[in-house]
């Protein structure tokens, strides 16, 4: 039996799911298939690209959205780290300094920050 080690990251609301195929060819690893009258995500596959997300005209597909389990642990009374992707001077660009992003995650009420590698 095959088992899946990660989180689904998208998800297909069937109703709204009109099996148009779009999803199904702009996937680039080919991780979504027409199954049970919609077109369903295989975690297995899936990269968490979110391109099936930007191109469903429906609405249908769902990206996992983790803000609220994050509030919830914020709100909680035990230490918090964040572990930060290697890859983070990419995505905040606008930010100069590394320092200043720690500072921003801390203020947030993480009590540690490290990237994740180290
Ligand atoms: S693009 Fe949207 S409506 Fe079309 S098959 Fe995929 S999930 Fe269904
Ligand atoms: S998130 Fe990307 S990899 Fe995953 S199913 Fe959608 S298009 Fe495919």
């Amino acid at each position: 039996m095959r088992h899946s080690f990660h989180r689904q990251l998208v998800f297909t609301i069937k109703d709204r799911c009109r099996v148009c195929f779009t999803c199904v060819r702009e996937c680039p690893v080919k991780a979504i298939k027409i199954m049970n009258g919609q077109a369903e995500v295989i975690n297995d596959r899936c990269i968490g690209c979110g391109n099936c997300v930007r191109v469903c005209s429906q609405g249908a597909k769902i990206p996992l959205r983790s803000v609220d389990a994050v509030n919830e642990l914020l709100q909680s009374k035990s230490k918090i780290a964040a572990c930060i992707s290697p890859s983070f001077p990419a995505e905040f660009e606008e930010i100069p300094d590394h320092k200043m992003l720690v500072g921003m995650i801390r203020k947030l009420g993480f009590d540690f920050v490290t990237e994740v590698s180290f």
